[in-house]
């Protein structure tokens, strides 16, 4: 009798057909193959993730996917994407956006999302200006810097993504380049096996609007030293070995700060910090409030019985 196997998933599974407008050389179109070439690698069937995204020019993402995808507010990817994921949390949800998207105008829903533990991943594009408004300077941005789009250098701190994020209580924090596009298909893997909020934060190429940080400055054609390097081809551990042992927690936490600001102006790539502890879905199971089935197909919000809140707010 004639066996049938399930087709294989490949990375042009999950594009879609419509048409990419991004400026050629762009940086995005590597992190869109890396994502796809992840989903691949994980054998995820399309109709099983969602992404997400703000808006800017990464905000376009979702419909250069060919999965489920909402293109929602300027800096609302995390509620748009905790929203998705308690409705129906067998999703693989990704939330994509900017670096002026998370880390500027929705920086506030960036701490409350890493908090909160939920089971997401989240990419952000990270070129140091808001490109698609003509690039200005976003947070990311170093003090005294000044690229073609600015009218003058930068007069503030730049926020550390990995600072941020170890802070905010992400339970996974890496970060890719979007040049060196296995590299970051493995990253945004482990990330979605992740269980906990996970950030991968990506060192983008904008070349209509960055100057500074083009591909060659990456590469350190200008210092002749390249300024990018591996944390996993060293003896760095990001994991927690031990999440009850807060000693262990706090010097991974510290570990990965140092490794975030190293004082030779070299940048990291790899998995800064990761820890498993139960999610935000765990907790909601623990508690009664979230069953075996998704929300989304129960036809109801929750299952807990809420007209007694109703009545008293009446
Ligand atoms: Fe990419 Fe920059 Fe063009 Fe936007 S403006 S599509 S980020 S190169
Ligand atoms: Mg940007």
């Amino acid at each position: 009798m004639a066996t049938t196997t399930a087709p294989q998933l490949t990375a042009k599974t999950y594009k879609s057909e419509v048409h990419n407008d991004w400026c050629p050389g762009c940086g995005d179109f590597g992190i869109v193959i890396a994502l796809q070439m992840a989903l691949a690698k994980l054998q995820i069937t399309p109709h099983n993730v969602a992404v997400v995204s703000g808006i800017g020019c990464s905000g376009k993402t979702p419909h250069y996917m060919g999965t489920y995808g909402f293109h929602t507010l300027h800096g609302r990817v995390l509620p748009s994407v905790t929203g998705l994921k308690l409705a129906n949390h067998r999703l693989t949800v990704i939330g994509v956006g900017g670096d002026g998207d998370g880390y500027g105008i929705g920086v506030g829903h960036f701490v409350s999302g890493g908090r909160r533990n939920l089971d997401f991943t989240y990419l952000v594009f990270n070129n140091d200006v808001y490109a698609l408004t003509k690039g200005q300077a976003s947070p990311t941005i170093e003090k005294g810097k000044k690229t073609k789009s600015m009218a003058d250098s930068s007069i503030v701190e730049a926020i550390n993504p990995v600072a941020l994020a170890l802070a905010s209580g992400y339970t996974f924090i890496a970060r890719g380049y979007a040049l060196e596009v296995k590299y970051l298909a493995n990253l945004i893997a482990q990330a979605i096996q992740h269980r906990g909020s996970a950030l991968v934060d990506i060192f983008q190429t904008c070349p209509t609007y960055n100057d500074l940080h083009s591909k060659s400055w990456y590469e350190g054609k200008d210092s002749g030293q390249p300024r990018l390097y591996k944390l996993d081809e060293s003896d760095y551990d990001p994991v927690v070995h031990d999440p009850n042992d807060r000693a262990e927690v706090a010097q991974k936490k510290a570990q990965a700060l140092l490794k975030s600001e190293e004082p030779s102006g070299r940048l990291p790539l790899g998995v800064f910090y990761q820890l498993e502890v139960p999610t935000y879905e765990d907790c909601l199971r623990e508690k009664g409030v979230l069953g075996h089935e998704p929300q989304a197909r129960l036809g109801a919000v929750f299952q807990r019985d809420i007209q007694p809140l109703l009545d008293r707010l009446a």
